[in-house]
């Protein structure tokens, strides 16, 4: 298995073949091994730091109906929020004051948000705060609508593709299609965003082939960023009684993911910190290099629930600040709190 592990740090590609026996095969005493690769080659291109992102979960309302996910159309349990656009800004306000210079702006397939809407969100974050980059995590729209919301000043965008197999993508997602996912990744990607994509782990009946699918389409799709965490699953949902994803599968697959791409922007997110109390630590070990705090106000902050149980809902911005930082120090890494581009990004006027 070590053969193969080199072979993926070296060429940064395995064969399908050879991922499916590195993920059936792996022994725990190989496991050290692959994160200790990972960790290599993510020291020797982003050293250390690891970068912030301050996450404002603006709408849990949403049209789809994701079986997964809490926030879907038909949770009726769901109490649903919007926040205004002042209540954006204050939280971008607090954010800067906190040092953050990246915001995410993510929600569910709300109809209120509007294209006109959103630009004019966009616009006047890029009005106040004309250095920050602005990441927007809002689901599937037309070309043209990505486009608009481009202009308006928005610099990246996080569509994770779920999962990359067609047949499980179409099960978990009612009147939606994998087809249609992955043109909405490619049009990010033609339109100059820096784009992530991402999947779950643990998904009911999802199979290491699966994974390996995942792996491949990432590979091809060579996105900027990449969202990984393990499926939790949310009482409210028709997946509630399901067993979630591991930590141990999901920081292997975070490790792997590194090898594949090795400047990939890659969060340990804080799915993986909900199932694990050091799950963010050792996916930051096992080659991750982002967190995002939440930066969503405190009155509305337990509302945006995708999944149960979900960490830091009951902490002040200020105090998620401190405490990822601690970790992260604990860890022995460092925080970087600019605004972390890829490293190969050319700026946005390249288009
Ligand atoms: N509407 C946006 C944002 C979705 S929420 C979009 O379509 O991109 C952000 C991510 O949370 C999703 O992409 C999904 O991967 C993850 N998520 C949702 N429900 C989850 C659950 N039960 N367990 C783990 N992750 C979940």
């Amino acid at each position: 298995m070590r053969a193969i592990i080199d072979k993926l740090y070296k060429d940064q590609f395995l064969q399908e073949h050879e991922l499916t026996d590195l993920l059936y095969g792996l022994k725990p005493e190989e496991e050290s091994y692959l994160f200790a690769k990972a960790q290599e080659i993510r020291t020797k291109h982003y050293g250390k730091k690891v970068y912030m992102r301050g996450l404002i979960e603006f709408t849990n309302y949403c049209k789809r109906d994701c079986q997964y996910c809490g926030i879907r159309a038909s949770n009726k349990k769901a109490d649903r929020y919007r926040l205004s656009i002042d209540q954006v800004l204050d939280a971008c306000v607090e954010g800067e004051r906190l040092g953050y210079q990246t915001y995410v702006l993510q929600g569910g397939e709300d109809e209120y948000f509007t294209d006109s809407r959103l630009v004019e969100l966009i616009e006047a974050i890029k009005k106040k705060f004309p250095k920050a980059a602005i990441t927007l995590s809002v689901g599937e729209k037309p070309y043209e609508s990505y486009l608009k919301y481009f202009e308006a000043g928005a610099d990246r965008y996080l569509l994770r593709h779920e999962t990359a197999s067609e047949e499980l993508y179409n099960r978990l997602h009612p009147r939606m299609s994998f087809l249609h996912r992955k043109e909405c990744l490619n049009n990010l990607k033609r339109i100059g965003y820096q784009v992530g994509a991402g999947f779950m782990v643990g998904l009911p009946g999802q199979k290491v082939e699966d994974y390996v699918r995942d792996l491949i389409y990432l590979k091809e799709l060579e996105p900027h960023m990449v969202g990984i965490g393990p499926f939790i699953p949310h009482k409210d949902t028709p997946l509630g009684g399901e067993t979630g994803g591991t930590l141990e599968q999901t920081l292997i697959l975070l490790a792997i993911i590194r090898l594949l791409l090795p400047k990939v922007l890659l969060p340990a997110t804080t799915a993986l910190g909900t199932i694990n109390p050091f799950g963010r630590e050792k996916g930051l070990q096992a080659g991750a290099n982002v967190v995002m705090p939440n930066l969503t106000p405190m009155q509305v902050r337990e509302k945006y629930s995708l999944y149960d149980g979900k960490i830091c809902t009951g902490d002040e911005a200020a105090e998620c600040r401190r405490c990822i930082e601690q970790r992260i120090n604990k860890a022995g890494f460092e925080l970087d709190m600019g605004r972390g581009d890829h490293k190969e990004w050319r700026g946005r006027d390249v288009y």
